[in-house]
Parts: structure tokens; C-alpha cells; sequence
């Protein structure tokens, strides 16, 4: 349930699923990103989809994981299946195209001559857009 308690708090919190305020990342589909903690670190790979209200992005080629299956009966044998699991965005930096690095983003509401420049993003390094895709 999503519950508002005092004006500090005015995003939901990460998992709450039933709350219709629309949660926006840093990190959107088909972004380069690189890994920043972990046992992946400094590895770089494609965004596949992120998950806004746990805070998760799925990264390409990383962060694997045997995922087991229980038998069913569309496979009565059960399984195990090799797969991507969901990083937490704290771990994760967008690569910005422009000048290479993994960087944060910000983002502008006008540009100089007073254009919307709505959804999107440059880079805090080097000033440049950085351009995606996706949500
Ligand atoms: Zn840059």
C-alpha cells in the first residue's frame, strides 16, 4: 500500500507495487552501463529492462544466476535455468557516449534558446546528452 507520511517522504518507497506515482531512473533500456560494486565490477554491458519500483535494472551478460525450477507440467523433469538476475541501480553507472566514462546524469528542463528538452539526460562529466532509447 502506498501511504504518504510527511513531505520527506514523497516517492513511494522501493517495492511498493501499488502506488501510481511514476517512478523515473537514472538508468532506462538499452543504456551502457557499467558495473560499479560487486564482483562484477568494472564490467560494462546493455541495460535489458529495468524494474522502476525495486530500484533494479537487468544488465546483458551479467550478474548470472542458476534460477531452479520446479517440476510442472510443462517440464515434468524441473530445471535449472542459467539467467541474468536484477542489479540494484546503486551498483550500476550509465556510460555516457559522448565522452566514454560511466557517469551520473542530470537532466534539463530547457536548453539556452528555451526548447523543452524533456526526457533528456546529459552527462555531469562532460556536458554531453546522453541518449536512450527506452523508458
Ligand atoms: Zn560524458
Amino acid at each position: 500500500m502506498s501511504t504518504y507520511d510527511g513531505r520527506f517522504m514523497l516517492k513511494p518507497k522501493a517495492g511498493d507495487t501499488t502506488s501510481r506515482e511514476r517512478i523515473i531512473l537514472d538508468v532506462r533500456t538499452d543504456d551502457e552501463v557499467m558495473i560499479i560494486r560487486g564482483d562484477d565490477q568494472g564490467k560494462k554491458g546493455k541495460v535489458l529492462r529495468t524494474i522502476p519500483h525495486k530500484r533494479q535494472v537487468v544488465v546483458q551478460n551479467l550478474n548470472y544466476i542458476w534460477k531452479h525450477l520446479r517440476r510442472s507440467q510443462q517440464n515434468p523433469q524441473g530445471g535449472r535455468l542459467h539467467k541474468e538476475a536484477p542489479l540494484p541501480i546503486s551498483r550500476v553507472m550509465v556510460v555516457c557516449q559522448s565522452c566514454g566514462e560511466p557517469s551520473r546524469v542530470y537532466r534539463k528542463r530547457k536548453d539556452e534558446k528555451g526548447e523543452s528538452l524533456r526526457g533528456q539526460r546529459f552527462c555531469r562529466k562532460c556536458d554531453g546528452p546522453v541518449s536512450g532509447k527506452g523508458k
